[in-house]
């Protein structure tokens, strides 16, 4: 059996959390046996990281000196709790600082440069995790557990896309197996940071903000392993929002294209693209809570799995306004959808929804809502022609509405289910405006009036 877990910024945030965190990686390595463990950085880090070396571009120095002080107390505090009378701490403390002195001189050079590379911004942003993975393997070794921290660099090889790296994976399967596999397989419990890589040539590089999830399932896929599990501080992926939903409660198992629907409309779950890589080799993902170990939490699979139930969680996107174009002029005319989201694109504007109707006198489509009024513009301009004939009698937009999606794989093959969720609806009178169901059948959106969203939100849960 191999487990790769990763723990976040708030599993390793302070001394407490990282003793809490060693407990949960003695415990699943006796149980589970071979356990490689992914770290964030300690919460805020990475943010205190990215702030002075932006500060230091535009030449403020004292920010990044700020900075250095602040990332020096915190980690020197969970060193000396953690640490405390253990005749590593004094290699563990100076190892730190010579992180943040590194992190000072690059900011200095960065300072008198004036340009701050993006090559640069991963070098001083990685450094977070390369501190805490240090902290909990000296801890866990305290502990008489045999840890070893261990740079990610030396283990995912990616591209040259700095900030946002993508994986090699022939080559980090093989770094992996060369590197990691002995070390587990000799019982050594690995830390291994999350969030970087390095290129072909041994450059630092970085995954991206977050990245630290992708790094566990880069791993996992690497290592054939037999199960990834995220632990986070929620219990899982939850049915709703609970601030809005108070039963809201943790779904036991979605599979990837539910937690892609979930994602895109606003859900707090794992990036779709940071999951890909267990997903698609048939790895099971679990995300569990730290801060209560014995809850199974979510259960992420692939596609091909019987769904249990048909509904599985109903979300909201707030603040948004949706968009018509309409004009009977319109009726068959080819390429007006094309120009329509053409004008969008211009904009740099995303469209979370699209509705047309069958006599395609209309076109409607949700986006951000302060960007109604560019969009509006940009349509205008490019449907100028159109207005002036009248074959393009209006554009307009509904400000306030809010998109209500409603996910579950299982709704596919199982009629009704859009019949009981407008019946729920109607009977507590909330207007839908319009409507926009995926092809996969994963998921049906509706969009609603905002100030129905909390009324649509509770009564479509309680279907589940
Ligand atoms: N520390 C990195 C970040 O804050 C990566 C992570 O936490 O996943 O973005
Ligand atoms: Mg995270």
């Amino acid at each position: 059996m191999t487990l790769v877990m990763k723990f976040g910024g708030t599993s390793v945030g302070d001394a407490a959390a990282m003793r809490r965190t060693a407990g949960l990686i003695a415990h699943s390595q006796k149980e589970m046996g071979a356990t490689a463990v992914v770290v964030s950085a300690m919460s805020k880090v990475t943010d205190l990281l990215l702030r002075g070396a932006h500060g230091a571009a535009v030449g403020d120095e004292d920010g990044f000196r700020q900075a250095a002080r602040e990332l020096r107390e915190k980690h020197g505090a969970a060193v000396n709790e953690l640490l405390a009378r253990h005749p590593e701490r004094p290699a563990v403390a100076a190892e730190l600082n010579q992180f943040i002195d590194r992190f000072e001189a690059l900011c200095q050079a960065v300072l008198i440069l004036g340009e701050l590379t993006p090559r640069a911004l991963d070098a001083v942003s990685g450094m977070g995790e390369q501190m805490s993975a240090r902290i909990l393997a000296a801890y866990l070794r305290r502990e008489g557990y045999d840890a070893q921290a261990l740079d990610a660099a030396e283990l995912i090889v990616t591209d040259n896309n700095f900030q946002s790296a993508a994986p090699l994976m022939p080559e980090t399967a093989a770094q992996c197996q060369r590197r990691l596999r002995p070390l587990l397989d000799s019982g050594v419990i690995p830390i291994i940071t999350g969030f970087i890589g390095a290129t072909v040539d041994g450059v630092l590089t970085t995954l991206g903000r977050g990245g630290s999830d992708y790094s566990a399932a880069i791993l996992g896929q690497a290592l054939a392993a037999n199960e990834v599990w995220i632990w986070t501080d929620v219990d899982g992926v939850m049915t709703a929002d609970p601030r809005y939903v108070p039963t809201a409660r943790t779904i036991p198992q979605l599979t990837y294209r539910e937690v892609a629907e979930l994602a895109y409309y606003g859900a707090k779950v794992l990036h779709p693209k940071t999951i890909r890589p267990v997903i698609e080799n048939g790895i099971p993902l679990r995300i569990k809570n730290s801060f209560n170990p014995d809850h199974p939490g979510t259960l992420i699979v692939g596609d091909n799995v019987a769904a249990n139930g048909a509904i599985k969680a109903v979300t909201a996107v707030a603040n948004l306004a949706l968009i018509t174009v309409e004009g009977k002029g319109m009726m068959g005319v080819p390429g007006i959808a094309a120009r329509a989201f053409g004008a969008v694109a211009d904009k740099q504007v995303s469209v979370l929804l699209i509705s047309q109707a069958s006599s395609e006198q209309s076109i409607s489509f949700a986006v951000p809502g302060d960007a109604a009024e560019r969009v509006i513009a940009s349509l205008e301009q490019a449907f100028a022609a159109e207005l002036q004939r009248q074959d393009v009698d209006r554009i307009w937009a509904q400000r306030e509405v809010t998109i209500v999606t409603v996910v579950g794989a299982g709704m596919r093959g199982t009629p009704g289910i859009a019949g009981q969720i407008f019946s729920a609806l109607g009977q507590n009178g909330v207007n839908v405006i319009a409507i926009a169901q995926g092809s996969s059948e994963c998921g049906i959106s509706l969009v609603v009036d905002a100030a129905d969203g909390g009324t649509a939100v509770n009564h479509i849960h309680a279907l589940i």
